[in-house]
């Protein structure tokens, strides 16, 4: 059996339909060694499944957990009661009611009767069989991974009216740290931060470094003080005293609602909510809440179906309009959306991020330029054969495609004028990369299409990069057009860049127009071009002919 995903229901019949060709068919959550049944479609978590060897922990070389920390399949042999038991182990995951995903294993379990033989080496093996795992982080001296999730487990047990809570912590970039200040350096503070949660070791509270820059604390809800957890960020922040490089010490809180759940779930529900405040670098304590698991859904949603979605043709296209000085369409520019049955629309705020962390953008953006040059073929005997579509490429798609090869691929597939595909890429994109980026462009613009940096002025290194990049458009970012204290200057800056352009042999065009003295201000300027809620909305194709129509 290949290693795959089951839901619950699939996962039940699964495990019906093998039960009768083995002696044993379960279903085990190794990381605690539990387990699982599955009742009335819900899943039950039992105790050890090292029961029912009659061992009181795992086994120092159990191949479930084994099978399911490689994801790899194995295969094992236990001695018990004058049999032998021979067990498969097979990695699976499942994905429960919320959404999450567990790694567990499937055994598969044969027996028989021992043979004298075989009663030799189960004396010969049984000393080292059912030795404990270790425990504890040598570097710390607490609890590590193992020891963290059995000792969670027995606090939770042992105290079952007490609200409990997991706290995770992380520190920001820390492998940079480890690559800035050295090995041990790392280290040191590593041991600071132990040294300021150990003494919160007891009985009812349980303290780990689960890896690397991870910590852990299952502790109950009556001693957790947020203040004090903030002066621990506080202190562990000062840890380092380097103008180069500020620590960044978070920490990310799961009240434990459901105490059944793995509590390698429960961690990475804290983990889930100091994520979701990295980048705000003011707040340092993060509870989880409901819609953080949402979001999750919402992730998965967008990365798990996405091929289905692809193929379904609910990722669509919406033309905004991008017209000239005298409000006369030229052409529009291609923006995602993603069109769901019952018809509501998702913007591409909501997946295209998700799509980049999942290396699947590359594979949406080709079908978005395959779509452009369709349309741009489709309007070659209509009234509006002289439009341009301008499509967006992400900086990532560099690395997954030829960029290059994919829009001559189109050009020559569909028979249209190169010139009217145009190709918006960020400014961080570009700057972002290597040569051979830049190179890659400048053979785009060889073949004679039309290369626009989007975003211009967004990022920081606008400048810097005009003196490396050609390209014949500047699209300059909204952000100059909102309203600021200082109106006077953002002009200044403004008409400084639309001169700039003219002078490098660049058009303009600037996004965002919202209002006709805004209109009014770039045409005085020199700006050349305009795109914004002002002329049109994104809007689906046949409602932008239907405006163009007039427009034309
Ligand atoms: P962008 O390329 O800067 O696209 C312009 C965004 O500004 C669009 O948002 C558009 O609806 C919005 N906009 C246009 N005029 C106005 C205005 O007057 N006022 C305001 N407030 N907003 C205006 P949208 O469609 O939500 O797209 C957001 C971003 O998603 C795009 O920013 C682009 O970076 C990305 N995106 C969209 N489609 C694709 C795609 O097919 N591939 C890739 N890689 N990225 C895409
Ligand atoms: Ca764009
Ligand atoms: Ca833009």
């Amino acid at each position: 059996m290949v290693e795959s995903e089951y839901n619950i229901k699939e996962m039940q019949q699964f495990l019906k339909m093998t039960g009768g060709l083995y002696d044993i068919v379960r279903l085990i959550e190794p990381k605690e060694c539990r387990e699982i049944t599955i009742e009335d479609g819900r899943l039950q978590f039992q105790d050890g499944c090292y029961n029912v060897w009659s061992s009181e922990q795992r086994c120092k070389n159990c191949s479930s957990y084994r099978a399911c920390m490689s994801g790899i399949r194995r295969e094992k042999e236990e001695f018990y009661a004058d049999k032998v038991f021979h067990i498969l182990s097979n990695p699976v995951h499942l994905q429960i009611e919320d959404g999450t995903v567990l790694d567990c294993v499937i055994e598969f379990i044969t027996s028989h009767t021992a043979s004298e033989d075989e009663k030799q080496r189960v004396n010969h093996r049984s000393s080292e069989q059912y030795e404990s795992a270790t425990l504890i982080d040598p570097l710390t001296g607490l609890l590590n991974w193992d020891g963290f999730h059995q000792r969670a487990r027995r606090l939770l047990k042992d105290h079952p009216d007490e609200p409990y809570l997991i706290v995770a912590s992380d520190i920001a970039q820390f492998n940079l740290i480890n690559s800035l200040f050295g090995r041990e350096r790392a280290n040191d503070i590593l041991l600071e931060i132990a040294r300021i949660f150990e003494p919160y070791q007891s009985d009812d509270t349980a303290v780990g470094r689960l890896q690397a820059d991870q910590f852990a604390l299952c502790m109950p809800k009556s001693r957790f003080d947020e203040a004090v957890f903030s002066k621990h960020i506080y202190d562990v922040n000062l840890l380092l005293d380097d103008s180069a490089f500020r620590l960044q010490f978070t920490i990310g809180i799961y009240e434990i609602k459901d105490r059944q759940l793995p509590v390698s779930v429960m961690f990475d529900r804290a983990v889930m909510a100091l994520v979701t405040h990295r980048e705000d670098h003011s707040v340092t304590i993060t509870w989880f809440d409901d819609s953080m698991l949402e979001e999750l859904l919402h992730q998965q949603e967008v990365t798990s179906g996405f091929e289905r979605t692809l193929k379904s043709g609910e990722y669509q296209i919406f033309l905004q309009s991008q017209v000239d000085a005298d409000g006369q369409v030229l052409g529009a520019e291609a923006l995602a959306r993603w069109v769901r049955p019952d018809g509501s629309i998702v913007p591409p705020l909501r997946f295209i991020p998700i799509l980049e962390k999942a290396g699947l953008i590359a594979k949406l953006d080709r079908y978005v330029w395959e779509l452009a040059a369709q349309q741009l073929s489709a309007w070659k005997t209509t009234p509006f054969s002289g439009f341009h579509i301008s499509v967006n490429i992400s900086a990532l798609d560099f690395y997954y495609i030829d960029v290059y090869e994919a829009f001559v691929g189109l050009v020559e597939k569909y028979d249209i004028d190169r010139r009217k595909l145009k190709l918006e890429i960020t400014e961080t994109a570009i700057m972002s990369d290597t040569e051979k980026q830049i190179l890659r462009i400048r053979d785009l613009r060889e073949y004679g299409f039309t290369v626009e940096i989007d975003d211009f002025g967004s990022g920081y290194s606008s400048l810097a990069m005009l003196k490396d990049i050609e390209a014949d458009i500047l699209k300059i970012d909204m952000a100059f057009l909102r309203e600021t204290e200082h109106e006077l200057r953002s002009r200044q800056v403004l008409k400084s860049i639309v001169e700039m352009a003219d002078k490098l042999n660049m058009d303009t065009i600037t996004e965002g127009v919202e209002k006709p003295e805004q209109v009014r201000m770039l045409r005085d300027m020199g700006c050349n071009m305009f795109q914004g809620f002002y002329f049109a909305k994104p809007m689906p194709i046949n409602e932008f002919e239907e405006y163009a129509r007039a427009r034309i």
